[in-house]
């Protein structure tokens, strides 16, 4: 999958179906690489190494690190979100029903790459990402492009009972949604698309500036990884989560 408002700016982008198998840098290591380098040459249509890929080795935190040269080819620990200005290098998330961003602002020439897992987004990486690349890059937000991949949406995320708890004293319970079940029970869904869109509008992206692909992963689990249609396998081993990658660099 590609986004079409990405186009057309000299850039890498797009995200990994299942076609590509499950990619995970960390655990993975070389395998990861390559199966990434496979996707990225499949739709550049040119040779890509390995070297500039930067991953991150996500933790769920609201951090969002802003590459160097020399983290071109690495994996990024302790962060959920990566920004470059560097043409080139390109940045990769992953994700398997948590919602991967890809942002950026074609006047300063700065992408973004944020796994928007629900804890990451209550503690404000979309805030943090933003701020960095205005601060840094002096990024105006109603020039910045943001899209949104393929995630978990409010038709499956019902939350965990001890997620309810935790939540529903909270401003986040407006993003609560009662609805029945296949079994007829009555659950607590969760909307984080709408969380993440809300976020980026209080910080001034431009709502014409935002695509939202429209797939839910665990609708659509035969094309994009989903967690939570995995975890419904019994023999599931959490070890072997089986996850696709959302890659954005400039060219
Ligand atoms: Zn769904």
């Amino acid at each position: 999958m590609q986004f079409q408002s990405l186009k057309n700016h000299n850039l890498i982008q797009g995200i990994s179906s299942v076609e590509f198998k499950s990619i995970n840098p960390v655990n993975q290591g070389l395998k990861a690489r390559k199966r990434a380098i496979d996707f990225l040459k499949t739709i550049t249509k040119k040779n890509i190494s390995s070297k500039d890929l930067v991953f991150a080795k996500q933790v769920f935190s609201p951090d969002a690190h802003i590459c160097l040269s020399k983290d071109s080819g690495k994996i990024i620990k302790n962060t959920d979100a990566l920004i470059s200005n560097i043409p080139g290098q390109i940045l990769g998330i992953t994700t398997a029903d948590c919602l991967p961003i890809l942002l950026f602002d074609p006047k300063k020439r700065v992408v973004g790459a944020i796994h928007g897992g629900r804890q990451c987004l209550i503690d404000g990486i979309i805030k943090n990402t933003v701020n960095k690349m205005i601060v840094n890059f002096k990024s105006s937000p109603k020039d910045i492009l943001v899209c949104f991949g393929p995630h978990i949406r409010k038709c499956h995320y019902s939350l965990k009972e001890k997620t309810y708890q935790g939540l529903k004293k909270t401003g986040f319970k407006k993003y609560f949604i009662r609805q029945k079940n296949n079994n007829q029970k009555e659950k607590v869904y969760f909307d984080m698309t709408k969380l993440a869109f809300d976020n980026f509008i209080d910080l001034g992206i431009k709502k014409k500036n935002m695509e939202d692909c429209s797939v839910c992963t665990f609708c659509r689990s035969e094309k994009y990884f989903s967690f939570r249609k995995q975890e419904e396998d019994l023999k599931f081993n959490p070890d072997k989560k089986l996850i696709f990658a959302s890659f954005i660099g400039l060219k």
